[in-house]
């Protein structure tokens, strides 16, 4: 759930004006920082996740810090193995790599949640010796009526009623020794006032602590809540910055809570603003919310996401759009992130990508390409031994492509050997256009082309063409259309004389000799 702080009543934005002065939040002291990514492994890696991953990893590499990735998989009904695997992989392909995490291991291990049942259980013991936690033996139907009666009363809920607060120690152990089924809360102190902190990126928050109910830290299944689980795990791998969505925004006090009963000084937070689309409404799977793997299947490139997506709340100086990784991961830093909600705009990430594919040369182009290729009805073995005449292809499109998925619509002609797949509306707005003496000028350049005398290259062909158009008296282009739409199917294919250059002399007469016959009846 996404928390629009100016909603809710029990935080206020205290203005540095009247705040006390405190400590920057994003100063480091003299360690280096470490921060974490800790995806719950419920779904797919998603464009708001990755977002968080970046900048955990770009604050990482520009402070010499330590990114450490670790799977918040304690949900065991929604948590699956495979979504681990899938979040591992879309992270590698982001480029996004751990210093400690799953598969690499570190000093600070195990990564996964459901190894670290000994933490929690040692941080609870921890809180049991400083008086922090009492034993609630409330069931699901008592607190959910209580609920139920406070909702409609004038206060409404304020969280639960601290009845078990009140018993005896003596009472307490014997309903435990009985066997009754009991949840562990944490005390929070009776006099603690507004819980206080300063955000790296919202500025000092505070929120009224009378609203901090005596939080469930332990199940009765006796597992870990998510707060717990999540300060054991910070406190314990020593992290210095969490930096996450502002969906957690709203567990920060509670965390802290935890912090104080455990006697541990809590990390900076520095929470991210929500990622709208571009009719400024949350995201949705029509615009942003697809997973990072579908948008590498739509064939956008790992860097010009991480590019685009580390600037979806975040900027270098205000106006530099194309960051490198080099340059993100040696500038980023908390102070320039923003707390306005960040623009998800698809066309701008089109555009972004063009531009990275546009800086491929052409052998790397090919090594992108090879599975859209492939989609195009080339051969995956031709592309592994012959990638010169792939290389060749790279010219005739490098210009017009936004992402690699339009590369079988755009090349698809290439592959078809001696037939031609035509396209209707190009028939008739070309071939069978009145008076654009369309079957002349085809049969003319179908002579040019079997012309063995005329070297097989793009120029030549071109301008013995051009000659035609002057001897038969038709315009240039109404020579070059007919002929387009012959070879490649459509009238908006790449540069038709280089591709010409590229199928072969019979390939294309044969093709001119199937529109002259399909569409003539010659
Ligand atoms: N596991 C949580 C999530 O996937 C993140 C917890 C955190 O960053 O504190 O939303």
């Amino acid at each position: 759930m996404n928390v629009d702080i100016s909603n809710i009543s029990n935080i206020s934005t205290v203005t540095p004006a009247a705040a006390p002065a405190a400590a920057p939040a994003t100063a480091l002291d003299s360690k280096p920082p470490r921060v974490r990514f800790a995806p719950s492994p419920t779904g797919q890696l998603h464009i708001g996740g990755a977002r968080t991953a970046i900048y955990n990893w770009a604050f990482a590499r520009a402070h010499g810090g330590t990114f450490i990735l670790r799977i918040e998989d304690t949900d065991p009904e929604r948590s699956t193995e495979e979504n681990t695997h899938i979040i591992l992989r879309a992270l590698r392909w982001l480029g996004l790599d751990w210093d400690e995490g799953p598969e690499i291991g570190g000093d600070f291990g195990p990564y996964f949640q459901t190894q670290r049942s000994e933490s929690y259980a040692l941080a609870f013991e921890t809180l049991q010796a400083n008086d922090g936690v009492y034993p609630c033996f409330c069931s699901v139907e008592t607190l959910s009526a209580k609920r139920e009666a406070a909702e409609k009363s004038e206060g409404g809920w304020a969280g639960y009623d601290r009845t078990c607060r009140a018993l005896s120690p003596q009472e307490a152990n014997a309903r435990i020794a009985a066997g009754e089924p009991h949840v562990w809360r944490l005390k929070v102190p009776e006099t603690r006032g507004a819980i206080e902190f300063e955000d790296a990126v919202y500025g000092k928050l505070s929120f009224s602590a009378d609203v901090m109910d005596d939080m469930v830290l332990i199940r009765t299944d006796n597992t870990p809540t998510y707060n717990f689980a999540v300060v054991c795990d910070d406190a314990n791998m020593q992290i210095s910055h969490v930096i996450r969505g502002d969906d957690h925004l709203s567990n920060t006090p509670r965390q802290i809570l935890i912090y104080e009963a455990l006697g541990i000084t809590p990390p900076t937070f520095a929470h991210l603003s929500m990622i709208l689309g571009s009719d400024n409404k949350k995201l949705s799977k029509r615009q942003g919310s697809s997973s990072v793997e579908e948008y590498r299947d739509r064939g956008y490139l790992s860097d010009a996401l991480v590019n685009f997506l580390s600037l979806l709340g975040w900027s270098l100086d205000g106006e530099t759009t194309i960051i490198d990784r080099e340059t993100l991961t040696r500038e980023f830093s908390l102070d320039r992130i923003t707390k306005k909600d960040a623009v998800f705009d698809e066309v701008k990430l089109d555009w972004m990508n063009g531009v990275y594919i546009r800086e491929l040369d052409a052998p790397t182009w090919v090594s992108h390409a090879t599975p859209w290729l492939v989609e195009a009805g080339a051969r995956e073995a031709d592309i592994k031994e012959n990638p010169a005449f792939f290389e060749k292809l790279y010219p005739l499109v490098i210009e017009r492509l936004a992402r690699m998925d339009e590369i079988p619509s755009k090349l698809a002609y290439m592959f078809w050997g001696n037939k031609v797949i035509l396209d209707e509306d190009s028939v008739k707005k070309v071939l069978l256009k009145e008076g654009a003496r369309a079957e002349e000028a085809l049969r003319g350049c179908r002579a040019v082309l079997a012309d063995t005398s005329i070297p097989w290259e793009c120029e030549p062909l071109q301008n013995a063409c051009r000659t035609l158009s002057d001897t038969l008296d038709i315009k240039p282009k109404n020579l070059f259309q007919p002929l387009r739409v012959a070879v490649c199917g459509n009238m908006v294919s790449p540069p038709l004389f280089e591709s010409i250059e590229l199928l072969d002399r019979t390939c294309v007469l044969a093709r001119i000799d199937q529109t002259l016959d399909c569409v003539f009846h010659a």
